[in-house]
């Protein structure tokens, strides 16, 4: 297998108190969920690739804004302790966030978006519909503008599938947003992981094919679903979703990593 990804880690964000119908649709209303948010950091022969950018904590800690961002938009403040600080896990890893070429977001949602301002440096590959939502009037709550709506990020606006380099490639899996992709990443030994993103957040919404809460288009999000389910099987690709609070468990998480 030809790939330039040499390590991949799994940075835990967080953790988000919801509802489980956010993830799944109409399923599970008795239940609320603590669901670990993810983040993805690459080793690559270009450099460093962060996959999504976790939560601000900033938002989360602060009362003031934790009101206008959460509280105000009936949103439960998640859980972010400081081991979770991407920052901190950075350096767990040895790695400082300049060293950071390129960022890769699968969405550009709260949970995904939140510590865009430490790569102002770096380029910043997004879908382009997905960034042109992220500023519309008609995005939803979970929207944090004062994340993304900073001056001097360096934005790369993608539009379907699209390889950034041999062994990392992406792929459009629009529904839950406009722009959702995920990307697919093939390592010498582990072989070929796909990070899901919120295209399915639990391993109910591949094993049963449910819709996530939310979606901007039913059909499309449940034929990226398909797809990605498709992509596994023809590759071997294990599924990881970032959401899901059993899988979560059973991962290897920063500073150990998967080569
Ligand atoms: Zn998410």
């Amino acid at each position: 297998m030809s790939t330039e990804v040499s390590r991949l880690h799994v940075l835990l964000c967080g953790f988000e108190i919801l509802e489980k119908t956010v993830s799944t649709r109409d399923r599970g209303g008795r239940f609320i969920l603590a669901e670990p948010v993810s983040a993805y950091l690459l080793e690559t022969a270009r450099g460093h690739v962060l996959v999504d950018a976790g939560l601000n904590s900033a938002l989360v800690h602060d009362p003031t804004l934790r009101e206008e961002h959460y509280t105000k938009r009936g949103i439960r403040p998640p859980v972010i302790l400081p081991e979770h600080e991407l920052a901190y896990q950075l350096e767990q890893i040895g790695v400082r966030p300049e060293d950071v070429s390129h960022v890769i977001l699968t969405h550009m949602h709260l949970d995904h978006a939140g510590n865009l301002g430490m790569f102002r440096h770096a380029r910043i590959s997004v879908q382009r519909a997905e960034h042109a939502y992220a500023f519309s009037p008609d995005r939803g709550p979970a929207w944090f503008e004062c994340d993304y709506d900073l001056p001097d990020l360096r934005w790369d606006l993608v539009e379907g599938d699209w390889e950034a380099m041999p062994g990392l490639e992406v792929v459009l899996t629009r529904g839950h947003t406009p722009g959702h992709q995920s990307v697919i990443v093939a390592l010498k030994e582990t072989g070929s992981v796909v990070l899901v993103g919120d295209a399915g957040d639990l391993a109910e919404n591949f094993t049963d094919e449910v819709l996530p809460g939310e979606s901007v288009d039913d059909e499309a999000a449940l034929a990226s679903i398909r797809r990605l389910k498709q992509i596994a099987r023809e590759r071997g690709a294990e599924l990881l979703l970032g959401h899901d609070p059993q899988l979560i468990q059973k991962v290897r998480l920063a500073p150990e990593s998967y080569a």
